[in-house]
């Protein structure tokens, strides 16, 4: 088990991914970061064809009848949008923009469901006009759809009511359980106006046995919806399967033998506000686990538990769809020597890499593409592959932003690298489709948002690139 390095810093590799590797082995990475002159993020959709095909493999396979709705804010590309749309899969959409966006990549609008809280009044009009499916947060936005659909419509609004987790009851989303009751009240009420296709949930954490439980809890609810007249044939259980970044082994050795020293700074980080970089089930295998769990207090699975029901089983998974879908590219400006370690300068920021800003760090290892460096200072000095290759890791650097905030760090993590990190190699961050990219961009500094490249390896040897028609906005 490679557990830590020569220098004694833990590593943690990234699992292996064949379309990464080839492209890191091709020549089109330093010829769009010298295009781009910056940091730049490269996306692969086949790699979201592949995850969102194998949640409905896992459907199939559990012989549940289900719909995938991608959760619009792991991603701001178009690119996924397509691809969901080309799929026949739905996308969910929190904002009039991310609403926008999907219907004009092609999205249908009755294949739209909108989450978040106290929805825009704008949002909520467009929502019911394309016969969206509304997850209704509050008593008060219920009575908002209501009167919007009322508006002299003859489309019916289509809700499913959100409920505030039991197990989580300190959560702000969500209709508690005497709020639920009155809203259903209000749905007899509203008759042909209202469509109420059935409850919502989405949970923090990945534990499999409480959204099982909370799935029964929903079915349950349909049972009474239905005994009022109500529709109620669709439960959705929001997002929330894991990504498994790194395998068993290398997760257990870095908790284990991680300390302050292996930080600059000695910056700590608590355990717990890691992502879990490694799950022992992830995306389609964590769906699957979970349709062969036994909900509390029943003795069929909960596969079972819904064909019984005849209730169809909606998924709003953003980063799982994302898994292996793309990697962050810098350039290194500039390197400090410091005791026992190099501190890197590249050419971005934290906010291309989001996971510092809630107060974590992404930690699968970055690559170093090393490079000629005839643009910086030791120009002409080629920098031949193996030159520096010193076994083990014996070159840890921690990676600094081109920016004058002290905490404005991409990784504290004093990372062991193979060979000396030089002025104008690559840094390639894996992995970072599923909300590292994009979620906190800024023109900080006045530095311009890095553009989105997509690859696209479809019946040729080597990859075709456009930006993804997003990335100027
Ligand atoms: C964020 C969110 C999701 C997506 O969660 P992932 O963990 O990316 O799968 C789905 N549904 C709702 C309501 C959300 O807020």
């Amino acid at each position: 088990m490679a557990v830590t390095t020569v220098t004694g810093h833990p590593v943690l590799p990234a699992l292996p991914d064949p379309a990464t590797e080839a492209l890191l082995a091709g020549g089109l990475l330093p010829e769009l970061a010298h295009a781009f002159g910056g940091p730049f993020h490269f996306l692969l959709p086949d790699a979201f064809d592949t995850n969102l095909r194998s949640l409905y493999e896992a459907l199939a396979t559990a012989g549940v009848d289900g719909f995938v709705y991608f959760a619009k804010k792991a991603n701001k590309a178009a690119v996924f949008a397509e691809r969901a749309a080309a799929l026949g899969a739905g996308v969910d959409v929190a904002s009039v923009g991310e609403l926008r966006e999907a219907l004009g990549h092609g999205v249908r609008g009755e294949d739209l469901m909108v989450t978040g809280p106290a929805k825009d009044p704008h949002l909520l009009r467009l929502a019911v006009q394309h016969g969206a499916l509304i997850a209704v947060d509050a008593l008060d936005e219920l009575d908002a759809v209501i009167t919007r659909a009322f508006g002299g419509r003859t489309r019916p609004a289509r809700v499913l009511l959100r409920v505030l987790p039991p197990l989580q009851p300190d959560s702000r989303f969500g209709l508690a359980e005497e709020e639920l009751a009155t809203a259903m009240d209000r749905c007899v009420t509203a008759g042909d106006a209202l469509r109420m296709e059935g409850f919502s949930f989405h949970l923090s954490g990945y534990a499999l046995g409480p959204r099982a439980g909370l799935a029964a809890r929903l079915i349950d609810l349909c049972r009474t919806a239905r005994a009022k007249g109500l529709q109620a044939h669709r439960i959705s259980i929001g997002g929330g399967l894991p990504v498994s970044y790194t395998d068993a082994d290398s997760w257990r050795a870095f908790l284990e033998a991680q300390r302050p020293a292996d930080y600059h700074a000695e910056k700590t980080f608590r355990s717990g506000d890691f992502y879990p970089y490694h799950s022992p089930l992830a995306g389609a295998g964590a769906l699957t686990a979970l349709l062969a769990t036994r909900p509390e207090n029943s003795d069929t699975t909960l596969a079972q538990v819904l064909r019984n029901a005849q209730v169809q089983l909606l998924l709003e998974p953003g980063r799982a769809l994302l898994d292996r879908a793309g990697a962050t590219v810098f350039t290194i400006q500039g390197v400090k020597e410091r005791d026992g370690y190099r501190l890197l300068t590249v050419d971005g920021t934290s906010l291309s890499l989001s996971e510092q800003w809630f107060g974590s760090e992404y930690l699968p290892d970055p690559r170093l593409i090393p490079q000629p460096s005839m643009d910086f200072e030791n120009s002409g000095d080629l920098h031949e592959p193996g030159e520096c290759e010193a076994p083990g890791g014996a070159f840890p650097a921690s990676v600094g932003a081109a920016t004058c905030l002290e905490s404005d760090m991409l990784t504290w993590r004093k990372i062991a690298f193979p060979r000396r990190p030089r002025a104008g190699d690559l840094l390639v961050y894996p992995n970072t489709a599923g909300y590292q990219m994009d979620s906190n961009e800024s023109s900080f500094h006045d530095l311009p948002l890095p553009p989105k490249v997509v690859i696209d390896w479809t019946d040729r040897p080597r990859p075709r690139w456009r930006l993804d028609r997003h990335f100027t906005s």
